[in-house]
């Protein structure tokens, strides 16, 4: 995602950062540059006039020119700039004090409404407790009514159908009873969308609203469509107005003009960012953490938050004490490699840390197969193997390898490594700092 965006953003500024003085025309000529990029990544142009102008203005402002070292402050100023564009702070749900809150889901035919209504009610359940039941009021897309039948079931929300021959403002209506009576804290409406804006659409979604008098209208914008995209939100907006937008299929080649003009064109902030089919692939819209990750800065609290779901506190005092005491075994090493890898692809991770992201990452492969293999070849061993690898020799060597369809020499060379890590560990452990050099040379 963002990807060109983001490399020629990252070139420009560290041309900019690399100087040690910055003239008048090296501002202008970094402005051009950042201007073309954010145009090819179908950035609408007013925005980006709009957009480029502030900074300009601001650098000039901030006295940089002349000054020694001022390439970090551009940097802080489109940081700033870009973290502003996309509305600042991130935004949420309101939730109303009667429950249930209503959230109608409005938006293109294909755009991830009926999966972002699935998602959201997971989301919801999951960040705020919420029990969740969802509408099945898209009538008129084939097969709409059954995929929410199946993803919301998969995500354990209660899903109100009434097939696809009843008006759907009826069934909202219906819906809205049935979640009051079931005391559901949120209702969530998935509508029906068209291949484009037209007077039916806006008009039955005004209808839907007027029946259940939503808390919340969200609008679902495809990333992928780019400034069509911005389009169709400003049409929504002006027909029925909504709250905030939910940007879909963020993990897509968007180039990312979607994601930066919605807030500038609509006035309203993208809530959530829904990135790929799996319904977990769905995250509050951080401006922040968004504008770090384009310029290569790393997205170091979400890669937290991540992180901070699989390992438990308690956990992670566990491992330590063990590698302390140098008790780690390979089958804790198995342990640690399973919950990294429940964490996602590793390179999507090592594109959070900062230092990774951009370039780096690109010459860098993270070879899951090796992972694979590794996983393997402990899973082919004994108990008292994993605890104690040294016990790993001929005839047990070999039947690890045939067990996990390597070679002798690939479980040799494990359990080499496996013992050169814990030796490592031992010096840390004591306080030493590992002799890297003599590490270096085995
Ligand atoms: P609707 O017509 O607006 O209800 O669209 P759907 O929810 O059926 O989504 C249309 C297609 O896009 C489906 O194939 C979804 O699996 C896919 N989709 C939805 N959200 C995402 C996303 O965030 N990433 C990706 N890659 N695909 C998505």
């Amino acid at each position: 995602m963002f990807d060109a965006l983001s490399e020629k953003l990252q070139a420009t500024l560290a041309d900019v950062r690399g100087r040690g003085t910055l003239t008048e025309d090296d501002i202008k000529k970094a402005m051009r540059e950042i201007r073309l990029a954010l145009l090819e990544a179908d950035v609408n142009f007013k925005v980006v006039k709009e957009f480029t102008n502030t900074v300009r203005e601001r650098c000039m402002g901030a006295d940089i020119v002349g000054q020694l070292n001022p390439g970090q402050q551009v940097v802080k100023i489109v940081h700033e700039e870009l973290e502003a564009l996309m509305g600042g702070q991130s935004g949420d749900i309101v939730f109303s004090p009667r429950p249930p809150t209503v959230i109608l889901m409005a938006g293109l035919q294909g755009s991830g409404k009926t999966t972002a209504t699935a998602k959201l009610a997971k989301f919801l359940q999951k960040e705020h407790g919420s029990s969740v039941g969802v509408a099945a009021c898209d009538v008129y897309r084939p097969a709409a009514v059954d995929q929410l039948v199946k993803v919301g079931g998969q995500v354990g929300a209660t899903v109100y159908e009434q097939g696809t021959d009843r008006d759907p403002v009826d069934i909202a209506r219906w819906a809205l009873d049935q979640a009051k009576q079931d005391g559901k804290d949120v209702l969530i409406v998935d509508t029906s969308g068209r291949l484009h804006v037209d007077e039916k659409l806006m008009e039955e979604l005004k209808n839907i609203r007027t029946a259940v008098r939503p808390h919340n209208i969200l609008l679902v914008v495809d990333a992928m469509t780019g400034q069509d995209a911005v389009n169709v939100a400003e049409q929504f907006g002006a027909a029925v107005n909504f709250d905030g937008v939910i940007m879909s299929k963020l993990d897509g080649d968007a180039r990312g003009g979607a994601a930066l003009s919605v807030k500038a064109v609509t006035g309203k902030p993208i809530l959530f960012a829904s990135t790929g089919e799996k319904l977990d692939q769905f995250e509050r819209f951080h401006p922040d953490r968004m504008a770090q990750r384009i310029l290569g800065m790393g997205d170091v609290l979400s890669f937290i938050e991540k992180a901070g779901e699989q390992f438990d506190a308690d956990q992670a005092a566990e491992m330590e004490r063990k590698l302390r005491q140098n008790d780690f075994t390979l089958e804790d090493f198995l342990q640690q490699l399973k919950m990294i890898r429940k964490m996602g692809p590793l390179t999507s991770l090592l594109g959070m840390i900062p230092g990774f992201a951009g370039q780096q990452l690109k010459g860098m492969k993270v070879d899951e197969r090796e992972m694979d293999r590794v996983e393997a070849i402990i899973l082919s061993m004994t108990r008292e193997e994993r605890r104690r690898p040294e016990l790993i020799k001929g005839s047990r060597r070999l039947r690890i390898a045939k067990g996990s369809g390597v070679s002798v020499q690939q479980v040799n060379q494990l359990v080499k490594q496996f013992a050169q890590m814990r030796k490592v560990m031992k010096q840390v452990g004591k306080g030493k700092m590992p002799d890297m050099a003599a590490l270096m040379r085995q």
